[in-house]
């Protein structure tokens, strides 16, 4: 199976696309990994990316474009793979769209992760982290009364990136990148949207039963 995984930021997305490539048993594809991959390989693309970054610019969208297409040409992905991570938008996906066709392939779904706004702030604003140990903590889930790491007895505090203001721009953000690739994939008839709410496992065995249809 050939598959997008698509989901906003606190949905839990690097989780699932760890789950649901094992249940599937096919590699998963972040563009992080690629990144890191290519850069500490030394690649002539991971040294243009570094360039890059090393001078604080975004890594224009030809290199990762061409990382991708490498990635996708090795071994483990020619039965199937997860992306995650790509496409961000509307142009890559239809060069993606026109890469798979040169092999000969095409995707089968964008899994969609789907979850209440209010809720992603709840869960990313509640978590706390120990200034100590870097355990984190969530003042609901663990029923959190006190500032105190149970582990080790160190403060606990609230991450920059857990700050509602934060979390509700990142989301915004999100929404606006995002909405038209996933307007894009419904209009191809690829979407599939799975209710992200609740516990790992259960996310995990609802968006196995999204795919199931679409397995060969
Ligand atoms: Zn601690």
């Amino acid at each position: 199976m050939r598959l997008v995984l698509v989901g906003p930021p606190g949905a839990g997305k690097g989780t699932q696309a760890q789950f649901i490539a094992s249940n599937l048993s096919i590699p998963k594809i972040s563009t992080g990994d690629i990144f890191r991959a290519n850069v500490s390989g030394g690649t002539e693309l991971g040294k243009l990316a570094k360039e890059y970054m090393d001078r604080g610019d975004l890594v224009p969208d030809e290199v990762t474009i061409a990382m991708v297409r490498d990635r996708l040409s090795e071994d483990d992905a020619q039965e199937g793979f997860l992306l995650d991570g790509f496409p961000r938008n509307v142009p890559q996906a239809e060069i993606l769209k026109k890469m798979l066709a040169e092999f000969g392939v095409a995707l089968d779904i964008v899994l969609e992760l789907v979850v209440d706004e209010d809720e992603v702030v709840r869960r990313l604003a509640g978590r706390r982290t120990c200034s100590q140990c870097g355990r984190i903590w969530h003042v609901d889930f663990d029923d959190k009364k006190d500032d105190i790491c149970d582990a080790c007895g160190g403060s606990l505090y609230q991450r920059d990136d857990d700050k509602e203001e934060t979390v509700r721009r990142r989301l915004e953000v999100y929404q606006e990148q995002t909405a038209p690739l996933v307007s894009y994939y419904a209009e191809e008839e690829l979407l599939v949207g799975v209710d992200a709410a609740g516990p790992v496992e259960e996310v995990t065995r609802r968006a196995m039963e999204a795919l199931a249809p679409h397995a060969d």
